[in-house]
């Protein structure tokens, strides 16, 4: 039973190392940024009703956000643990996630914490944007996008840290050697993959 939280700036390879933990550890990942672009584009009462903040880049309401965590935490296929990615994003959030796992008598196990140098992560996000054409990805918004994570994520690593759950990653380098920085610092909490654990 593995329940994770992985948190890191735009640009540091949460997306990549989401994937990879997902497939070692057999958990099912929790986006809730995935879910909610995928009720946008099917169009149900959810997505209708957070398209016009999604766009504007607003957060979601906690109350819409923490029951759809809720009851996706609730599928059989998280009960094995999981991948949350996305969420929790606000302090309210964090105390709600607390409830719905204490329901359960569980917690969060650890907290991966993806750390880059902010200049490097503003100069591989440029060099992207360059050669994908994407001309909206300019330093300036590259920059305000970090400083809103940094923001953002603070009061939570404060909270998780306390609680001596956060793994500090140092995510440069090529995606092998981050991905076993990570099962390194899962692994010195007792956190193993399925087929290490049988072996
Ligand atoms: P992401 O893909 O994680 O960057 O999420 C995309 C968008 O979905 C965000 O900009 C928010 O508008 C919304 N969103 C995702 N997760 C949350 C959350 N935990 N709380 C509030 N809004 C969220």
């Amino acid at each position: 039973m593995t329940r994770l939280l992985i948190v890191g700036p735009p640009g540091a390879g949460k997306g990549t190392q989401s994937a990879r933990i997902t497939e070692d550890y057999r958990i099912p990942a929790i986006a809730t940024g995935d879910i909610f672009r995928a009720n946008i584009k099917n169009q149900t009462e959810l997505g209708n009703q957070v398209k016009a903040i999604i766009d504007a880049g607003d957060f979601v309401p906690d109350s819409l956000t923490n029951d759809l965590v809720a009851s996706r935490l609730k599928e059989e296929d998280a009960r094995g643990g999981f991948l949350l990615d996305g969420y929790p994003r606000t302090l309210d959030q964090l105390h709600f996630l607390d409830e719905v796992l204490a329901a359960e008598g569980a917690s969060l196990d650890a907290v991966i914490q993806l750390v880059v140098d902010p200049d490097e992560v503003v100069s591989r996000l440029l060099k992207r944007a360059h050669q994908e054409g994407r001309t909206d990805d300019t330093e300036e918004t590259i920059r305000h996008r970090q400083s809103l994570y940094q923001r953002e994520t603070a009061p939570l690593i404060e909270v998780y840290g306390a609680r001596g759950l956060v793994l500090e990653i140092d995510a440069l380098g090529e995606v092998d050697d981050v991905n076993a920085r990570i099962a390194e610092g899962l692994a010195s909490r007792g956190i193993v993959t399925p087929d290490a654990a049988t072996r």
